[in-house]
């Protein structure tokens, strides 16, 4: 992927500098936990990956800004111009509102949100109530060294889908779906997830296809390196690689296949129209 030398977004609220400290008693390890009970957040299942030992302060993890920290917050602001960018034309020609976007949240070691505290082991996030995006930017190098998706496009991938979840809360589609999913038990509300999360990634599909018209910033192997992540974070396949039992009434993302499959269908259509999981008899 093409992306240096493009325009930054001012929509950024870095707290690495600042935060990310670790208290005794373990705020990673809370924060995860209220993150998961509060719900209705959108992120990426990393429990799997990073070891969360539920309390302990026993990461030292540095708060000193590296190169690539400042290379993966200069790299993250560009892509989320070019969600900026995109939505922007989008929302003008095909929803006929402007679109308001996201602040981008960078942090490092744990923070706090509306949705609850945040930690390395919580993986990037929306909070819908803030309208915010949360990122860890070490969460690259778990993607590449222990899921296995490596490369910049799954890296923006991950952005995207996560602004993606952002679009869903313009449209009310957010709203409407987590107010169904308050009524209902947890296999159904599970379902509901699905759908919310095969949309986002539809959506995704459609920004892919938006920024190579708009910046020609693809380059050969990208889309395979937001499939090979679709791929890694679908349910079936982590669980699979925690040694489960693959098992569909728990899943709340999708499968890998439904994940790349909805992708394609964004990214080949372009069109909003088409990536509407609610209606949709077969995922
Ligand atoms: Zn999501």
């Amino acid at each position: 992927m093409k992306w240096q030398g493009r325009r930054g977004s001012g929509n950024i609220e870095d707290r690495r500098k600042s935060g990310g400290t670790r208290r005794a008693g373990g705020v990673s390890g809370l924060g995860a936990i209220v993150l998961l009970l509060v719900g209705w957040y959108f992120g990426v299942d990393v429990s799997g990956f990073i070891g969360d030992n539920g309390g302990g302060a026993s990461t030292t993890q540095s708060t000193e800004m590296t190169p690539q920290d400042v290379q993966a917050g200069e790299f993250v602001s560009v892509t989320l111009a070019d969600t900026e960018e995109v939505w922007a034309d989008i929302f003008r020609r095909q929803v006929g509102q402007a679109y308001v976007p996201p602040i981008l949240v960078l942090f490092k070691g744990s923070t706090q949100s509306a949705c609850g505290g945040a930690s390395a082991a919580t993986g990037p996030f929306y909070c819908p109530p803030e309208k915010k995006a949360f990122l860890d930017t070490d969460f690259f190098t778990t993607l590449e060294n222990r899921m296995g998706a490596g490369g910049d496009f799954a890296a923006a991938y991950v952005i995207a889908h996560e602004i993606a979840h952002h679009v869903q809360n313009e449209l009310g589609i957010l709203g409407q779906a987590n107010r169904i999913r308050g009524q209902v038990d947890e296999t159904q509300s599970n379902a509901i997830s699905v759908r919310i999360e095969l949309q986002a990634d539809c959506f995704s599909g459609i920004w892919a296809q938006s920024v190579q018209s708009k910046f020609g910033s693809l380059e050969r192997g990208d889309i395979a390196e937001a499939m090979n992540a679709a791929k890694q974070i679908g349910d079936d396949t982590l669980q699979r690689n925690a040694g489960q039992r693959v098992q569909p009434h728990i899943f709340t993302h999708g499968t890998s296949e439904q994940l790349q499959r909805w992708f394609v269908r964004g990214y080949e259509s372009g069109d909003l129209s088409t990536c509407d999981t609610f209606s949709a008899t077969q995922l």
